[in-house]
């Protein structure tokens, strides 16, 4: 019998989908001794801090990743990061494979004037903000003014206006950070535009995304007809599938009777933005259209047009991914999820493209080092084990049960780490 120790970067759905299949490859012959490794005093990845959590259905996959660490040979590291103190090089010496599974967390840039005024964030930030994550607590979301615009087309920005344009006593039973919650609750935002540089015809949102949005109870949701019109044109007579769906989503809302509802959801496409306008803080977004300039005055910008990596120290990246073939980064390297192949796909793409690297990994594996392990590296004594992280998971529950909710979250690291000692 082999035990062959495998560490994994990243405790986010593609590092655990990795640590599933190689669970699935053991034998009578091979066991893996898993330690997973995660920067923040929480796992679960963009589970916890990504998935809207008006969207509670798709974080159920937890009760797949909890199933996972109750294996006897899975370890949790939390609170741990990997790139200062412990290089990814050292932590190759004592392992015979190192996973990467550490996400795409920055967004990307527009480069237009005005990006930096204060009110124009990403959703990079605005996300993780709303959903607890500890190092975006304090972000200044501008949330006193009338308009807010989301720059993108894709399932991000849709998460991101429908968060602005919801009535937040909707948010109620969910377990968005509690300061998001009160913050929303004195929002002045009524209008909210998402827009889309190119036609209806390519967006990126998928259907089920939009067809939810009439089940908004509280929100119009405004699209044109002739610009879903054009769109069908333009897409001729075979599209495909999935853009099928999405302009007929999207007609059956654009011919609905509209109801009047306070806040309203505007959809915008074919605007280009040119500059974010203002001169204290955001006034506004100039946009180049078919039909010449257009300005929407707005107080709040949100863009949200994907991500790419943060380096870790010796990690080879590019095009905003990690330098990789099929997942072999190299020798006993391996990277997956959207480090590997960029910020597309949903959660459940990981565990297919996890899997694979997997199989790559295994068959280049000869035979074990047992060279120790992370432990002999930590000098960090405020590690999280799965115990631990079980103590603070049971203690969120308990918290949301009296009030409806699924959990409520603890912020700050301190809070986290005084859960995880009780
Ligand atoms: P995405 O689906 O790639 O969408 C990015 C959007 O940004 C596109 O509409 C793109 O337009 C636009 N964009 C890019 N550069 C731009 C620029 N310079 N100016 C204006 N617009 C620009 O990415 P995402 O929304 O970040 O989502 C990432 C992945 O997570 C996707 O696979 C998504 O489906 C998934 N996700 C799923 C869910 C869910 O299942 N509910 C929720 C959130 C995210 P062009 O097409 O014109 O480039």
């Amino acid at each position: 019998m082999s035990t062959f120790k495998v560490a994994i970067i990243g405790a986010g759905p593609a590092g655990y989908f990795a640590a599933q299949a190689l669970q699935n490859l053991q034998s009578d012959e091979r066991i893996f001794a898993i330690d997973m490794i995660e920067r923040l005093p929480t796992p679960w990845g963009l589970v916890r801090s990504g998935v809207a959590p008006d969207h509670p259905k798709i974080k159920t996959v937890s009760k797949v990743f909890e199933k996972i660490a109750a294996d006897p040979n899975f370890r949790l590291f939390a609170n741990l990061e990997i790139g200062g103190e412990i290089s990814v090089a050292a932590l190759a010496q004592k392992y015979d494979a190192i996973v990467l599974a550490t996400g795409s967390s920055l967004g990307k840039k527009l480069g237009i004037p005005g990006e930096d005024l204060p009110g124009s964030l990403s959703a990079a930030e605005f996300v993780p903000w709303y959903n607890a994550h500890p190092e975006f607590a304090d972000v200044a979301v501008r949330l006193d003014c009338d308009t807010a615009v989301v720059i993108g087309a894709g399932n991000v920005a849709m998460d991101v206006a429908r968060m602005l344009a919801l009535e937040p006593s909707e948010l109620d039973p969910t377990d968005t950070a509690e300061h998001a919650i009160g913050a929303f609750k004195t929002s002045e935002v009524r209008n909210v535009y998402i827009s889309a540089r190119r036609g209806a015809e390519h967006a990126a949102f998928t259907s089920p995304e939009i067809r939810e949005l009439p089940k908004l109870e509280h929100t119009t949701v405004h699209i044109q007809r002739g610009d879903i019109q054009e769109a069908i044109t333009r897409a001729g007579s075979e599209p495909e599938k999935d853009v099928k769906s999405n302009l007929d989503a999207m007609l059956a809302i654009a011919q609905s009777d509209r109801s009047q509802h306070e806040r309203t959801l505007h959809f915008l496409f074919q605007h280009t933005p040119k500059a974010i306008l203002g001169s204290e803080r955001v006034e506004g977004v100039l946009y180049s259209t078919p039909n010449g300039d257009v300005t929407i005055p707005c107080g709040l910008v949100i863009t949200a047009i994907g991500y790419h990596v943060q380096g870790i120290d010796g990690v080879p990246y590019e095009n905003g991914k990690v330098v990789n073939i099929d997942g072999r980064v190299s020798q006993g390297v391996y990277v997956v999820g959207w480090a590997k192949r960029g910020p597309t796909g949903v959660i459940g793409t990981n565990k297919s493209d996890s899997a694979a690297v997997i199989e790559l990994l295994v068959a280049d594996l000869k035979s074990p080092k047992g060279a120790g392990d992370i432990s002999q590296l930590i000098t960090n004594q405020r590690v999280i084990d799965q115990s631990g992280w079980a103590r603070i998971n049971a203690a969120e529950i308990a918290a949301g049960e009296p009030r409806g909710k699924p959990r409520v979250k603890s912020v700050t690291q301190e809070e986290l780490l005084k859960l995880a000692a009780l």
